[in-house]
């Protein structure tokens, strides 16, 4: 994926909340282009493999009950600086130190629970965006 691009993932809290639009709306107001979208889900173990990185961290066992608990809506994305001006569009982990208006203050419901992942550089949105699209440079 090239450097312009990156990999974001509504998580199941927002998807249930039946936030998936406003947030898509939010995602496109803000000048990033959907390069590739589904409606899908985790199984456990593919939520482990995702957040593997984390596999040490105490809330890894949670996290993936969590994320695998319903459906997700991972995409693509395009925009110049797409990685960083997108971790700007979510706001912080914790939704209580998330900016005023990003993605995160708006619809977190915890710090778990928290409506959206973004990819924190150009590598890992490649590898995240492969795990979901197959063959993600003919997007
Ligand atoms: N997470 C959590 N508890 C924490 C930190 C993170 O449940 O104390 C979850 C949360 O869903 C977060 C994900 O683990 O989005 C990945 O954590 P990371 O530190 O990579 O945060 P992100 O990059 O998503 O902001
Ligand atoms: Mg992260």
């Amino acid at each position: 994926m090239p450097s312009n691009r990156t990999f974001t993932m509504i998580k199941p809290d927002a998807v249930g909340a039946g936030n998936t639009g406003a947030i898509t709306k939010m995602i496109e107001e803000a000048g990033f282009k959907i390069i590739a979208m589904k409606l899908t889900r985790l199984s456990r173990e593919r939520a482990g493999q995702f957040y593997a990185v984390h596999r040490e961290r105490p809330f890894y066992g949670e996290l993936c009950e969590y994320m695998s608990s319903g459906p997700i809506v991972p995409m693509i994305l395009e925009k110049d600086n797409a990685v960083e001006d997108f971790r700007t569009l979510i706001g912080a982990t914790n939704p209580q130190e998330a900016a005023e208006g990003t993605i995160r203050k708006l619809f977190a419901e915890s710090i778990s629970a928290n409506a959206i992942h973004g990819s924190d550089s150009d590598e890992n949105a490649r590898i995240e965006g492969s795990f979901f699209f197959s063959q993600t440079e003919q997007y």
